[in-house]
């Protein structure tokens, strides 16, 4: 087994595939029986060995798809393997979608709120918001249901829970209306997009920039409702999202590695070429992109009000150090939550994501804009690069403790535990 990035590679004893909830029971009461531990993986998308296990692995590839729809409250239930651009398609098919997305659509929906993965906009949460209840099998084997109404304390920790509380099966997520996108996405001075930053949040639905180091060049996609027909398929845009942002970056990237004096290079064309792109198309669809050149990735959630300065220090600490890199930064925004290991619990955000090519070394980068994080009170993305462990994480997560007891009671035996996540929750 290996994640996206090929960070890992693993050989689990076992890879399971069950194909319903009893055919998961039966794989937790066997580990039981045997002493050996579980691990669920989704599409494998996060930068860390949250699935690492030589022991029992579990993957709910074969339970996807739709399980009921409630067209009055525009809800809808779904096996926890569906990934997320099958279930787009399945929603649109019954008239609804997701009201916001992050920028993939690879990932399974149970990994995807397990982490706590988010989009960007000032009027969304994290996704695991729109979940309304959860269905899991425990560390007991027994079948746990929550939601805001039932057991709302085990919800709220079930929201985003590194599958840590047991494997989920089924969520029921609170959809919307389908809906079109208008996507803009073009090049701009970074220093007019910094002094324009709150305004731009506010008057979008959906707003980011990625800044590229050693430029003043930031890209900037803004996306809000449209009343347009959705575009006939633009060939200028499936040359600049397939071939640009994939092939010709992925040519650039390599030439990077081989000889470093190229990094500032690279940065300053790739930045010189973006292009200015228009798009209307069905959300699900334009939320998505392809991301075919694999990179590792460290991302920080910190408080909405600290973003300017935090980014503006990460710029001085960039050019300042001439580190080997030149993807370009990621900044969005989430409004703040109530799940409680969400990296937006009860604040607006803003979230900073840093890239590093596969084949490089990310250290010395991540540990340094790790390091302004941390002060500035960071939370880190649970699918993301972070050294943190689990007494660092207590002391920025309110409600970190309350988790701990929900997880020993829904998993008394430990059977969902590996290294890392003991690493990351068990307090000395
Ligand atoms: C190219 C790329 C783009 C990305 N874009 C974004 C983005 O825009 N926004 C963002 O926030 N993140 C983003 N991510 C991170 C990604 O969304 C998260 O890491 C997400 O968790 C991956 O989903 P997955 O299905 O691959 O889960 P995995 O990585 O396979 O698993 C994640 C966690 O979920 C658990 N899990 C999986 N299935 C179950 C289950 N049935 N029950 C209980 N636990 C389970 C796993 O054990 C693990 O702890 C991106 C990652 C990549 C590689």
């Amino acid at each position: 087994m290996q994640n996206w990035s090929k960070r890992f590679q693993w050989q689990p004893q076992q890879v399971a595939y069950p194909r319903s909830e009893e055919e998961v029971q039966q794989i937790v009461r066997q580990a039981l029986e045997t002493g050996r531990h579980i691990r669920m993986i989704g599409s494998g998308h996060s930068f860390n060995p949250l699935w690492v296990t030589d022991e029992v692995l579990i993957s709910l590839d074969e339970y996807q798809g739709l399980i009921s729809v409630d067209q009055e409250q525009k809800t809808a239930t779904v096996k926890a393997g569906t990934k997320l651009h099958r279930l787009g398609e399945l929603l649109f098919e019954h008239g609804l979608a997701m009201e916001n997305m992050g920028d993939i659509d690879a990932q399974s929906i149970a990994g995807t709120i397990s982490t706590g993965t988010h989009g960007t906009g000032l009027h969304f949460g994290t996704i695991s918001t729109q979940v309304r209840a959860l269905r899991f099998v425990n560390g007991k084997g027994e079948i746990v249901m929550c939601s805001a109404t039932q057991n709302p304390n085990l919800f709220k920790a079930a929201q985003v829970s590194l599958g840590v509380l047991g494997i989920i099966t089924e969520i029921t997520l609170q959809c919307v209306p389908a809906y079109r996108l208008e996507l803009r996405s073009r090049k701009e001075e970074l220093s007019e997009v910094l002094a324009t930053l709150p305004e731009r949040h506010r008057d979008n639905r959906n707003f980011e920039f990625y800044w590229f180091p050693y430029t003043e060049l930031a890209w900037t996609k803004t996306a809000n409702i449209a009343r347009d027909q959705p575009d006939k398929v633009n060939v200028v845009n499936y040359l600049t999202e397939y071939f640009l942002e994939n092939y010709a970056f992925k040519v650039l990237c390599e030439g990077a590695r081989m000889v470093p004096a190229l990094n500032k290079s690279v940065a300053r064309i790739s930045a010189a070429s973006i292009p200015d792109v228009r798009k209307v198309f069905h959300s699900h669809k334009v939320y998505a992109t392809q991301r075919l050149v694999r990179f590792n990735e460290m991302e920080y959630n910190i408080p909405l009000e600290a973003h300017e300065s935090v980014f503006r220090e990460i710029i001085r600490t960039v050019n300042k150090n001439n580190f080997n890199v030149h993807f370009p930064i990621e900044n969005r925004v989430v409004k703040g939550d109530d799940a409680w290991l969400s990296p937006a619990y009860e604040r607006d955000s803003a979230y900073i994501a840093c890239h590093v090519y596969h084949k490089k070394d990310w250290k010395p980068y991540f540990d340094a804009l790790e390091t302004i994080f941390l002060a500035h009170a960071g939370r880190p993305h649970w699918g993301k690069m972070h050294t943190l462990k689990a007494g660092q994480l207590a002391e920025r997560y309110p409600m970190f403790e309350q988790f701990l007891q929900h997880r020993a009671e829904q998993d008394p035996e430990g059977v969902f535990l590996n290294d890392y996540l003991r690493k990351c929750l068990i307090l000395d």
